[in-house]
């Protein structure tokens, strides 16, 4: 009957109203974590992909088996963001007037502004709240696991049969230098980059990685080579991008120097899957984005075990929020410095939303830095959340020692713990967070909304055009308004977290604010290889 079947994707799901329920297992039995996880919740595979029992056992079960439709799961998608949105605006709004009426010492009136903020944060929180409890029991959570399997596994072997060929000597192929100056995150995301080009022209991805800043050994000391036998790119016919059409070898440049530049570089996702990933996903993008990572960071065992290790001695165990403090080198060049309270309100926030009916869990921080000290103050500020993390990790990674097998080891279990975590807090200026919440969607079949960052929303270094396109159309308030008419497509800035966001019209080239609300994304597909036969 229907009671159990929900029982059932309830067991099986990685269910954050539910804390009690998924990795609890981690602490006595390491391995235990991946067989009990949810469907697809290998972000540290074993690049077959499939064989989950479990999610098999969910894709038999005929009790709950319905498909949702595409407007369903946007607007249900919709809707939670905009519960989050209507929020912003209305307690921003009224903390500006707070002020207001602050300054002219209107006591009573201030302290009603603050009740109704307390209240209205009850009850958003009770709507985001209601809004997980319907995905849940909608019927539909069966199929996204499977949806999320099936989709991933595809990309996996694709991935795989991409990277393998059946003579290597002879194949097309594209060179990646892993050694982008700059840190691990960033380097990362040009190895992807470079992976993205690779599948988009059939060509196996050589990765050079002698000597990298991080490791010199190389790569392959570190994460499972990314081709069983296929590792030597050869020296004849061998150009720089573009290329010729008979170019066997080619050279990739860094991201921000490619000329021309492809159309399917991010955002865009492939044409063939789009139709199945907009359904599925709140942020294809990311997801897509997510497939490559989770391909390139299949650990070697040594790498497996420290992480293990590391979990282990940390205690990580769930619920946990986890958060990234950028700070050391970034702070005033490319970010803003923020306090740990403006983290931690938010952490606040999300256990709140996680015990409005009354339940109460132990309030769990995994907090990774490059700043040592944050974690001291945090956990002197906060005594009553166990906050996880460690100052040592933190201290390799200030610059002076950031390029070091140690500080390695440190970045990878930080972000993989990050990525684990249940909800990122963090500003998503820093490619260490942005990567986090990439490895993060391989664990679940959309955690498009599982974080909060404190800066810039979810971007790719080095991408095409970001669009959304104006659902509502919008008549400027005050000067510093873009005026919009449905249909227009509107480059976004950013939000301002205040239920607007920045961008330009390109129908009239005006720059300036609009409501979040008033528009939707307008996700990007590009011809790609289909694959046939994979
Ligand atoms: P971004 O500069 O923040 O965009 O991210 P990058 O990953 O490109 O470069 C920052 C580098 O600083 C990282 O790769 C790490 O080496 C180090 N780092 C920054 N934050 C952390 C952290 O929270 N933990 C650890 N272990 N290292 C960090």
């Amino acid at each position: 009957d229907k009671q159990s079947a929900l029982k059932l994707v309830q067991k099986l799901e990685n269910d954050p109203l539910n804390p009690k329920q998924g990795l609890e297992s981690l602490g006595a039995e390491p391995e235990g974590f991946f067989d009990s996880a949810p469907a697809d919740l290998r972000g540290w595979n074993n690049g077959e992909g499939g064989n989950d029992p479990q999610a098999d056992l969910l894709a038999g079960d005929d009790l709950v088996h319905g498909e949702p439709s595409l407007e369903y799961e946007f607007t249900r998608r919709r809707i939670q963001t905009n519960i989050g949105e209507i929020w912003n605006y209305f307690s921003s709004e009224l903390a500006k007037i707070s002020k207001v009426v602050a300054s002219k010492g209107h006591k009573e009136l201030e302290e009603s502004i603050s009740q109704v903020l307390v209240q209205g944060a009850e009850h958003k929180r009770s709507l985001l709240s209601d809004m997980e409890h319907m995905r849940r029991s909608d019927g539909y959570e069966t199929w996204r696991h499977k949806e999320a399997r099936d989709l991933s596994d595809l990309v996996q072997r694709r991935l795989n049969h991409l990277q393998n060929p059946s003579d290597c000597q002879n194949a097309r192929k594209l060179v990646c230098k892993l050694n982008k100056g700059c840190g691990y995150g960033c380097q990362l995301h040009h190895v992807v980059y470079c992976f993205i080009v690779a599948y988009a022209t059939e060509r196996t991805m050589i990765l050079k990685s002698r000597g990298w800043r991080y490791h010199k050994g190389g790569w392959e000391e570190v994460f499972q080579p990314i081709s069983k036998g296929c590792h030597i790119a050869g020296t004849a016919n061998a150009y720089n991008w573009p290329g010729k059409p008979n170019t066997q070898v080619l050279v990739l440049p860094i991201i921000d120097s490619l000329m021309p530049r492809p159309p399917y570089l991010p955002l865009a996702v492939p044409e063939d899957l789009a139709p199945r990933l907009k359904r599925l996903h709140g942020d294809p993008i990311v997801w897509w984005v997510g497939q490559f990572l989770k391909y390139l960071l299949r650990p070697q065992q040594p790498t497996r075990e420290f992480l293990f290790a590391g979990m282990r001695n940390l205690g990580f165990e769930r619920p946990i929020v986890g958060v990234h403090v950028r700070r050391t080198d970034k702070v005033g060049t490319e970010a803003a410095c923020h306090s740990i309270g403006e983290y931690m309100t938010h952490v606040e926030d999300y256990y709140r939303t996680l015990e409005i009916n009354g339940s109460s869990v132990v309030r769990r921080v995994f907090l990774a830095s490059d700043d040592a000290n944050v974690i001291e103050e945090a956990r002197e500020k906060y005594p009553h959340y166990q906050i996880i993390g460690d100052p040592e990790v933190a201290r390799m990674a200030s610059v002076s020692t950031r390029y070091t097998d140690t500080a390695l080891n440190g970045i990878i279990l930080d972000i993989h713990l990050l990525s684990m975590s249940d909800h990122l807090v963090c500003t998503f200026s820093s490619q260490v967070c942005r990567t986090a919440y990439e490895i993060m969607q391989t664990m679940y079949p959309d955690a498009s909304h599982r974080f909060k960052s404190l800066d810039d929303i979810y971007y790719y270094g080095g991408q095409n055009a970001h669009n959304r396109r104006v659902v509502i159309a919008h008549s400027p308030r005050t000067h510093e308004d873009l005026q919009l008419r449905v249909d227009d497509l509107v480059s976004v800035a950013g939000n301002h977290w205040d239920g607007n966001s920045k961008g330009k019209n390109t129908r009239t080239n005006q720059v300036g604010l609009f409501p979040s609300f008033k528009v939707e994304e307008k996700i990007d597909t590009a011809k790609l290889p289909l694959y046939p036969g994979i």
